[in-house]
């Protein structure tokens, strides 16, 4: 591919099932996404445009590219994923020729979803103060995108679905009617949410009977789904190197601490 670091995938395999909690944010990009893709019709009969661009807004790994993916599944869609920094070249021109391109593979490939990670690399508001020439080149990508998206169908199979952690400092340009005009809020996980993902990750793990995915939901506080996969993966490889076959709630406890530190510390935590 032309871009760098995009990835294109059909119908990838990720159900809703997979997703822990997140029912709210399930319910209403099914409603904006999936709904159009699908049925069409019932947007034309009631006399309604779909929306065409939907925003999902929130802390780091907490499944906005999971639910993203899990929709292209539903609807058999290429799901095709870029980084907003990515997008911003070096070169005058590039950033807007790639999202050219980006926007001609999707109608190639339709029915399509975009998904575009870290928008606010190029969509994002800065102070009035005289541009350098690489704010330039990310106003000119941002440009482009505005007008791909304002040139799209809202009744086509190009669906457009963008992520950011930094809706505050967002271009408001991208949040017009007609642009990204719906938002949906995804917050990390409360309890029972993490005790949710926390069953989807040792769904085929086996645990002993000492392990309390309660407690363990407890132990987490303001950990993300990423950092609750990245534990269970841990636990898991505390019995291996132990030599077991059976996860116990031990491995669990020195687990979260190692994710804990790991979170500091950026580093694979070393057993001691
Ligand atoms: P980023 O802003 O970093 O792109 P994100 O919100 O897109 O984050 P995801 O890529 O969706 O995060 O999540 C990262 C990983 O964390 C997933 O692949 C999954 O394993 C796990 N995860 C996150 N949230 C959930 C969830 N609600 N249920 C199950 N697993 C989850």
């Amino acid at each position: 591919t032309m871009i760098s670091g995009m990835e294109v995938e059909r119908a990838p395999e990720v159900n809703y099932e997979d997703i822990g909690g997140l029912d709210r944010q399930k319910i209403l990009l099914r409603e904006a996404v999936e709904l159009p893709l699908l049925k069409p019709e019932l947007f034309e009969k009631v006399g309604i445009e779909p929306p065409k661009g939907v925003l999902l807004v929130g802390p780091p790994g907490t499944g906005k590219t999971l639910l993203a993916k899990a929709v292209s599944h539903e609807t058999n869609a290429a799901f095709i994923r870029v980084v907003g920094s990515e997008l911003v070249q070096k070169y005058i021109g590039e950033g807007a020729r790639l999202v050219r391109e980006l926007f001609a593979l999707a109608r190639e490939k339709a029915p399509a979803i975009i998904f575009i990670d870290e928008i606010d690399a190029i969509g994002s508001s800065r102070s009035n103060e005289a541009y350098s020439a690489g704010d330039h080149e990310v106003n000119r990508t941002l440009m482009q995108l505005l007008s791909e998206l304002d040139g799209f169908n809202t009744r086509g199979n190009v669906k457009i679905i963008a992520a950011t952690n930094r809706m505050d400092i967002l271009d408001q340009a991208l949040l017009r009617p007609g642009r990204f005009d719906r938002i949906i809020e995804f917050p990390l996980p409360d309890e029972e949410g993490r005790r949710m993902i926390l069953a989807i990750h040792t769904k085929k793990m086996h645990l002993n009977r000492t392990v309390s995915l309660e407690k363990i939901a407890k132990e987490t506080e303001n950990m993300n789904g990423s950092e609750l996969m990245a534990i269970c993966v841990e636990a898991g490889m505390n019995a291996v190197r132990a030599g077991r076959t059976k996860i116990s709630g031990e491995d669990f406890v020195q687990a979260i601490t190692a994710v804990k530190q790991g979170r500091n510390a950026k580093l694979t935590p070393i057993p001691d």
